[in-house]
């Protein structure tokens, strides 16, 4: 190890800056990425944010390889082929000592230099860009049986997307970030619905129930977090108030999302319209949830009035048969204790 630091250190900062985040990458990752998913990972650091990756970033897969090797293996998971194929190959360090080494000694390629750090900080960037590019602006198209994003790529051959899509908050977990504002506006674009069609389409469990035995007879429900905890839980900035309409919006339309824990079911009724997002009423989620801004295919709208919604405890709606009225039953407050209780009845026409 000292002697690979020795030549390592003697190298151009360039090699040390590539070295540091494949460690960082490999190290910090959440299961084993392939050798695609590493080099894409790479590719979108060295791009600049929010654009195409540029062909002139690209890195050699064989420089990735050689400067890391021994200390970290690239296994050929199909023993039946040795092509060289990228896909074929997973990044392993080499020893757990190795790892918490590493994770101990972050300055270890540098005097305290950020950009060569061996830290978390790396594979956060990295999803949390790759999310952002603008070919993720708009909703993937599926055309003769590929999903296709807005410049009409197919979307099988972005190997970090699926990664991405899963991860970017638990790897924004492992950060200390004082700026939230990266978050916030990721969030806040149209970049985020793809974000939850990708994993509406292919994230197993994302969109699934989890419950838990609670302190009675019964049970708690959850689903899945999915903003880093730091900025969901923050007194300050508009974390919370993003999660709490994120909150309403799955409400209304998990089972859209969960398709897939139907199994493919042919009765199922949503198969056919599975990860078409646009289906979906963001306007009926109201002006002031920040999902509301996002486009559908159906103009929708919510009804309200301008009394404060948190002093709401409960609303009820219903449509009469004939569709041309709405009766709206809002219960203002409830006290138990005094068996009082106030409600409101509206018919709208
Ligand atoms: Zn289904």
């Amino acid at each position: 190890m000292v002697c690979w630091l020795f030549t390592l250190l003697n190298a151009c900062h360039t090699d040390v800056q590539l070295c540091s985040k494949v460690f960082a990458l490999v190290i910090f990752a959440r299961r084993p990425l392939r050798l695609e998913e590493l080099t894409e990972a790479i590719w979108c650091l060295e791009s600049e944010p929010h654009n195409k990756l540029q062909q002139k970033a690209k890195p050699n897969v064989n420089s990735i390889r050689t400067i890391v090797q021994p200390f970290i293996e690239f296994i050929n998971t199909n023993k039946t082929d040795d092509s060289s194929a990228e896909e074929q190959y997973t990044c392993r360090v080499l020893h757990s000592t190795l790892r918490d080494f590493l994770v101990d000694h972050p300055n270890i390629l540098c005097d305290n230099s950020s950009d060569l750090r061996i830290s978390a900080e790396w594979p956060a960037r990295a999803c949390l860009r790759y999310l952002g590019q603008s070919r993720y602006s708009g909703l993937l198209v599926r055309r003769e049986g590929r999903w296709l994003d807005v410049t009409e790529d197919p979307v099988d051959c972005h190997p970090l997307l699926v990664y991405a899509a899963k991860y970017w908050d638990k790897h924004l977990d492992d950060v200390t970030v004082t700026d939230s504002g990266s978050v916030e506006s990721f969030i806040t674009s149209p970049n985020f619905r793809t974000c939850v069609q990708v994993q509406s389409l292919w994230v197993e469990a994302q969109f699934a129930f989890f419950s838990r035995p609670d302190e009675g007879d019964g049970f708690n429900t959850y689903v899945r977090r999915v903003f880093p905890s730091w900025f969901a839980r923050a007194q300050n900035g508009p974390g919370q108030r993003l999660w709490t309409d994120y909150r309403r919006f799955l409400h209304e339309w998990i089972y859209f999302l969960s398709c897939e824990q139907c199994g493919g079911e042919k009765t199922c009724e949503i198969l056919p319209y599975v990860g078409q997002l646009d289906r979906m009423w963001f306007g009926a989620l109201g002006p002031n949830n920040f999902l509301s801004r996002l486009e559908s295919r159906c103009t929708s709208f919510a009804f309200q009035t301008d009394a404060d919604s948190d002093e709401m405890r409960y609303v009820f709606d219903a449509v009469s048969e004939t569709g041309d009225e709405i009766m709206i039953l809002r219960i203002q407050s409830v006290n138990m204790f005094l068996y009082h209780m106030h409600l409101i009845a509206e018919v709208d026409l």
